[in-house]
């Protein structure tokens, strides 16, 4: 990207040096979790930090701060794109020239090995051996709102790294309306729901081969535009996507033998959020426009075609004929009812990523009352798992017999995100606000049911995708929707579908 500004052009030259250390990075850290071996944690976790050295050194370059402040102080006479650049600098710098280098380099390296000490504790079902190095993350957390600042709560400085411009005080509200819609609602739900023949389709004598899922997977995740050939797709313990450079957006999957359903949502998902960033506009690549803006918005991409797309009627009938190609023995007399029902199971369960759209939101409602808990002091990292079990059961009624299936299910904490979980249900909300306004210029069922999901891609790619982070969340739900964040849409979509 070129600009006419000189002030933006030694910023943006400088800032693809970060970019490029940026991107190194997360080759490191994709390998960290799809390939490195278990004696290779630390050394991993030293060349890592080493990075985060670097790049804190870029970012508090003074040449660099200089420039920024003389960028800010001609913000009016800049284009609304180089305005989001400065902004967007600023608002990246914080976390460098706030906390003091040694800290983050410090947390890099808390983070690599914590995540060993996660993947051990998980295996040995034990939340005390992976507690030390948890202990360590929340203290170096709390230790991140102080430098960086807060208004109200502490834990609003984490929430801001995630999603910009959101605080505890527009949170709470909007986890007590879903809290207060959905507990109800499950009620009614699990009373009226008696038949579940359908879930015969995931009995244990039922067989979907993995290489074939793969395939299906690869089938599907192309079908939505996933550009494979600046992408790949592998397996991991936790699924993600990671952006290793501009035409590079890598996601992981898992296969269960038993069930199908758990490989096509996490592709769905991980393309879905590839996708995103595949579709930022070219030009921005290697600035600060480039990349999606936030957590939240970015988690509206991966849940719409995971569940607005990849759960309907429409889009089921569509794959039916597709999934008894692929898994006759299986599926051959399986109808596309019985495909909704299946993929649709409402049950309260313990695991947050197998959850169904309506128990959900409440996984996170806990993990979001814990970490606010952790970061003010009003919960010890020790009596986390017992918390987490009340928790359970008093919003899902089901209550974890293990640690591994509690607590300990969720890799997030150990690499120190702290603060990333709200942007889950933000995700959901955005999502069904963005598709409520998408439906109103797409006939999305018809499109679905024909496959014809480059259609929908192009409807994303023009309204959301392309901007990267030109647009803040809260600007870019007002421009797509025409008002702000609105949790109703969410509420109105789970009532009409269930
Ligand atoms: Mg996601």
């Amino acid at each position: 990207m070129k600009s006419k500004n000189k002030t933006i052009q030694v910023l943006l030259t400088h800032y693809r040096e970060i970019a490029t250390l940026g991107s190194i990075s997360r080759v490191l850290d994709w390998d960290l979790n799809v390939n490195l071996p278990e004696k290779a944690a630390v050394e991993r976790g030293e060349q890592s930090a080493y990075l985060t050295g670097l790049t804190a050194d870029k970012w508090q370059s003074a040449d660099f701060q200089r420039n920024l402040e003389k960028a800010a102080q001609l913000i009016q006479k800049l284009t609304h794109e180089e305005q989001a650049i400065v902004r967007n600098l600023a608002w990246s710098s914080n976390y460098y020239t706030k906390i003091p280098k040694e800290l983050l380099i410090e947390h890099s390296k808390v983070c690599s090995e914590g995540f060993l000490g996660w993947r051990k504790a998980r295996e040995q079902n034990d939340f005390a051996v992976f507690e030390p190095y948890l202990s360590r993350i929340v203290e170096i957390s709390r230790m991140f709102a102080q430098h960086l600042g807060y208004e109200k709560d502490p834990y609003d400085a984490l929430l801001n790294l995630y999603e910009q411009n959101m605080t505890v005080s527009q949170l709470d509200p909007i986890f007590n309306q879903i809290i207060g819609f959905l507990t109800p609602f499950l009620k009614n739900y699990s009373d009226r729901k008696s038949k579940t023949d359908y879930l015969a389709y995931v009995n244990n004598d039922k067989n979907y081969p993995i290489a074939r899922q793969k395939n299906l997977v690869l089938f599907i995740i192309k079908k939505m535009g996933y550009d494979i050939r600046a992408g790949r797709m592998d397996e991991s313990a936790h699924p993600f996507t990671l952006p290793l450079g501009r035409f590079d957006v890598r996601i992981t999957n898992r296969y269960k033998p038993h069930d199908l359903r758990e490989s096509i949502a996490i592709g769905m998902h991980e393309a879905g959020h590839a996708l995103y960033e595949q579709g930022v506009d070219e030009t921005y690549a290697y600035t600060p426009l480039d990349s999606g803006v936030s957590l939240g918005i970015h988690e509206s991409q991966s849940r719409f075609w995971e569940n607005q797309i990849g759960k309907s009627t429409a889009f089921l009938s569509f794959l039916t004929p597709v999934l008894q190609a692929y898994f006759p023995e299986a599926l051959s007399d399986c109808t596309t009812e019985e495909l909704f029902e299946l993929f649709n199971h409402v049950e309260p369960s313990l695991i947050r990523t197998e959850a169904d759209e309506v128990t959900y939101n409440l996984h996170i409602a806990l993990r979001y009352e814990l970490e606010k808990g952790i970061i003010n002091g009003k919960i010890k990292v020790k009596d986390l798992p017992k918390k987490w079990n009340e928790g359970m059961k008093s919003l899902l009624g089901v209550e974890p017999k293990s640690d591994s299936e509690g607590i300990l299910q969720d890799v997030h904490w150990s690499y120190g995100a702290i603060g990333y979980f709200p942007t889950y249900t933000l995700g959901n909300l955005y999502s069904a606000q963005f598709t409520n306004k998408m439906q109103k210029e797409l006939d999305i069922i018809n499109l679905s049911g024909n496959g014809d999901l480059g259609t929908i891609l192009v409807w994303l790619r023009d309204n959301i995708h392309r901007y990267g982070s030109l647009y803040w969340p809260d600007e870019l739900c007002q421009k797509i929707t025409g008002e702000p964040l609105n949790p109703k849409y969410f509420i109105e979509y789970i009532k009409n579908k269930y």
